[in-house]
């Protein structure tokens, strides 16, 4: 279990992190999530323990994680960290590299994990290719299997899936997540993208000047959003009457006492999301089809949460 108690970080002058306490169970998957600046790969690096803390402890099955004051080397053994900036020796093979660190004694077990590796980051075809030969997402493919080579109690991802597009996305989430999953692999992502989060998190924590905002399971932040920060993360959404409405809560109806008008309507492949005029604010609603700048609709809200 990863205990985070009271932990206070400040690069410089400004406190970047704040009274920061969570815990992680073994196996759990917990997304840190928080606007671009708001502190995410600090507090990675600091459960990794590249910093010394100003204040507070971290802890790995009650055993301490230090800093560099007290630690030569960073990185506990059960613990691996894939930073944002991936570092991987570019003259070697794809093999070569997520190999680097088993041991040399069973060979044949190093190649068969190899294999097993290659098949969970969808890499087989790339195996004796050099690596400084791949594009940015395949070596971040790379780097992700490297930290689970070793099978890892936790594991840091920062962004695990920034670089890599969106035909390979999805396939290589549920890949690593269900790996991580069923070798029990207490799991920290970092990460803006709600699809991260959705369908893996077991738990989700909200950064917000320099604090945890809100921590709970990503199905009761989707659902009771206490803020527009977390509204925002899931998707285009209203405050009305000061609440906050998802766009795909609003819906046209034959009948209301609520009247709109068309502005503007963008096509999303199964439904258009449809920019609004509702008294002079502006309103977003999905919409099974297009509709024309200037029509008006009267719109109903509905509650359609799972
Ligand atoms: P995030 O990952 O959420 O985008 P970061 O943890 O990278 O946020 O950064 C948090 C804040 O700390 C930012 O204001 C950033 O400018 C600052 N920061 C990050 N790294 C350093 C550093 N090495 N030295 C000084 N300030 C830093
Ligand atoms: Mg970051």
């Amino acid at each position: 279990m990863l205990e985070v108690q009271n932990l206070n970080f400040r690069y410089k002058k400004h406190n970047i992190l704040e009274n920061i306490s969570f815990s992680a169970k073994a196996g759990e998957h917990v997304s840190i999530i928080g606007e671009s600046g708001s502190g995410k790969s600090t507090l990675l690096k600091l459960l990794y323990g590249t910093y010394d803390l100003n204040q507070g402890q971290v802890f790995w099955n009650g055993e301490e994680i230090l800093g560099p004051k007290f630690n030569l080397i960073t990185g506990p053994n059960f613990m691996k960290y894939v930073a944002q900036e991936f570092d991987l020796m570019p003259v070697i093979s794809v093999s070569e590299n997520i190999g680097a660190f088993l041991s040399n004694f069973y060979p044949e077990e190093k190649r068969e994990r190899i294999k097993e590796l290659l098949e969970v980051v969808e890499l087989t075809a790339f195996a004796r290719t050099k690596v400084k030969e791949l594009s940015g997402g395949q070596k971040q493919r790379v780097a992700l299997a490297r930290a689970i080579a070793k099978q890892p109690e936790i594991i840091l991802l920062d962004e695990p899936f920034s670089h890599i597009d969106n035909f390979k996305k999805q396939s290589l989430r549920r890949s690593l997540f269900k790996y991580l999953k069923e070798k029990n692999i207490t799991c920290i992502v970092a990460t803006h993208d709600k699809d991260d989060v959705l369908s893996y998190s077991d738990r989700m924590i909200v950064l917000h000047d320099t604090k945890i905002t809100a921590n709970n399971t990503p199905k009761h932040l989707y659902n009771s959003p206490k803020d527009k920060l977390i509204a925002s993360f899931f998707g285009e959404f209203n405050v009305i009457d000061d609440r906050i409405i998802y766009a795909n809560q609003l819906k046209v109806v034959k009948k209301s006492d609520v009247m709109a008008v068309v502005k503007q309507s963008y096509y999303k492949g199964h439904y258009f999301l449809i920019e609004a005029e509702l008294n002079a604010e502006k309103v977003f609603f999905e919409h099974f089809e297009i509709l024309h700048i200037g029509q008006k609709v009267n719109l109903s809200i509905e509650k359609n949460c799972l």
